[in-house]
């Protein structure tokens, strides 16, 4: 059964041009399959074991038709309008080399890293189920960005989402058009450790500074000289990032990606991704005898109908909802290799904005109490925003809605903040909102990489709560994985799917 492990060698040197054309070779000569039951006539509209000359006939006759239905309204549109309906009927394309599920930061970052740097030579294209974001977790971040991590490779990223902020218009400025501006909010991390926590606060700290960041240990005596705002009964150290650390605004991020991946070529869909079709490989030595491939992405457009669209490389960056992707991909479904799921699921969490008016002032971190709650200033004018993860599995809430539970803030969050900060126990929440992080139940990490067995199926998800800071590492790391074959800047093997298969968890102690 784990034969299939073979297959593993050097997934990503298989050259696109060559996955390009094995797929076009299987569809033509050995028809293809779906794994899945459709929802639709898609297999209708793709017959099964195709001549090669009637597929060529087909394609052209819908080439033709296109080009009638542009001719017949000619004459009754304006230009303008003709225009737009040209670009309409030639919006969804057939193949491209590479199409990402989700575009959201991780995979709008994807994209731009990818076209800017193979430019022509790449076809991307990015699949969005919704252009709003309105439940996407990027734009519903606190956009927290730290140094603060146990993790090298957290770190690391971290320091170069810091780099990459400070430098955002030269990775994304477009030309004619105004600069992006995150508003970074250089205010560092304060974390607060109890007793219990110390020495790993320390030892974090130590590897934090060794790799690039900046930051001090601070005592309860120099926390409350900094601090006067702060009580520090039960802390028995305090970690304070000096530089590279902060806030920003998520929205501009995402929405920088996205304008440079648009000015560089990238092809937005607006649609979901709703299954794959997979296609025989009846020319790969394997002891199954069914092995197949995803190698076509099929994709629900707002008006309903469906279409597919074939590619040499998926890119699953669907944030919470990843894993009802992969699922489509027979992972988690399957046998061997395919038996073991991704591991990621929706975990919703509260964010509350409150008003406090003498409250902590300009000079205030992101502060993280021992329990994992955390508050930051929202603007200026006595505004700060504030949540915490649940303690136990048994209190995380339904993810059926985006509804928010204003006792939870009563209960088990309002008491900390006022016992941390005494100026707290006089405030008021204005207005709050939840949001879903991607959340990795195997060790709260991103999974970044190849799927050992479909060796075109590749990840960018399971970021925990701290995706928004690693977009664009991510995206660069993705890029060198599918145009170099290789991490060339940081080592993230260790952060690939196998770890799942092997039962190796990489554990990260500053999750938030
Ligand atoms: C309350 C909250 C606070 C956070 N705070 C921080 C923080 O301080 N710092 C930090 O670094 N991170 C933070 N995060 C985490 C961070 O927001 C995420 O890790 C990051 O935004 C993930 O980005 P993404 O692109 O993977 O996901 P998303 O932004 O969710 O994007 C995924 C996209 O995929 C689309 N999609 C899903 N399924 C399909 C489909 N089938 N077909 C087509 N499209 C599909 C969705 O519509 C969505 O737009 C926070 C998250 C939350 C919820």
């Amino acid at each position: 059964m784990f034969r299939h492990v073979l297959l593993r060698r050097n997934p990503v040197k298989i050259s696109l041009n060559y996955l390009r054309r094995e797929a076009s070779n299987s569809s033509s000569s050995q028809g293809s399959n779906s794994g899945h039951e459709q929802e639709d006539n898609t297999k209708d509209k793709l017959p099964q074991n195709e001549n090669p000359i009637n597929r060529t006939l087909r394609v052209l006759k819908q080439d033709v038709k296109s080009f009638k239905d542009i001719l017949s309204f000619w004459q009754d549109e304006k230009p303008e309008d003709t225009m737009a309906r040209y670009k309409k009927l030639k919006e969804f394309p057939n193949h491209v080399d590479i199409v990402i599920i989700g575009g959201g930061a991780i995979g709008s970052s994807i994209a731009y890293w990818l076209k800017s740097t193979a430019q022509k030579g790449l076809q991307v294209a990015v699949v969005e189920k919704d252009p709003t974001y309105s439940k996407a977790s990027s734009v519903l971040s606190v956009g927290g960005l730290r140094q603060q991590f146990s993790l090298e490779e957290n770190i690391q990223m971290s320091l170069f989402g810091s780099e990459f902020l400070r430098n955002i218009n030269d990775y994304l400025g477009v030309e004619g058009f105004a600069d992006v501006d995150v508003q970074f909010q250089p205010h560092g991390y304060l974390f607060l450790a109890s007793e219990a926590g110390a020495e790993t606060l320390q030892t974090n700290s130590k590897l934090q500074n060794s790799l690039g960041a900046r930051n001090v240990i601070l005592s309860p005596q120099m926390l409350r000289d900094k601090f006067p705002w702060i009580n520090t009964e039960g802390i028995a150290l305090g970690c304070l990032g000096l530089e590279k650390e902060g806030w920003f605004d998520p929205w501009s991020l995402l929405f920088g990606f996205k304008r440079k991946a648009l000015s560089l070529g990238v092809d937005y869909i607006d649609g979901e991704a709703v299954d794959f079709i997979f296609v025989n490989k009846t020319q790969v030595v394997s002891d199954d005898p069914f092995f197949s491939t995803p190698q076509e992405l099929v994709v629900r457009l707002p008006n309903g109908t469906m279409n597919t669209i074939s590619f040499s490389i998926a890119i699953i960056a669907a944030g919470a909802f990843s894993n009802n992707i992969a699922r489509k991909a027979n992972i988690g479904t399957g046998k061997g290799l395919l038996s073991v799921p991704l591991p990621v699921e929706p975990r919703k969490r509260y964010v509350y904005c409150f008003h406090s008016p003498d409250g902590p002032g300009l000079n205030t971190p992101l502060t993280i109490d021992p329990s994992d709650t955390y508050f930051r200033r929202e603007g200026l004018g006595g505004c700060y925003i504030c949540g915490r993860s649940p303690e136990f599995a048994e209190e995380e809430p339904s993810i059926d809605n985006l509804d928010v539970d204003h006792k939870f803030f009563e209960e088990k969050i309002w008491p900390i903040l006022a016992q941390r900060v005494k100026s707290f126990e006089n405030l008021k929440v204005v207005s709050s909102w939840a949001g879903y992080y991607e959340f990795n139940t195997f060790d709260e990490n991103g999974i970044i990489g190849m799927h050992p067995r479909h060796n075109n199926i590749c990840f960018a998800t399971g970021f925990s709560g701290h995706g928004i800071q690693q977009a664009p590492a991510v995206g660069r790391a993705i890029m060198e994985l599918i145009v170099y074959s290789e991490f060339r800047t940081i080592n993230l093997s260790k952060m690939g799917f196998d770890r799942f298969i092997n039962i190796e968890p990489i554990r990260e102690t500053n999750i938030v």
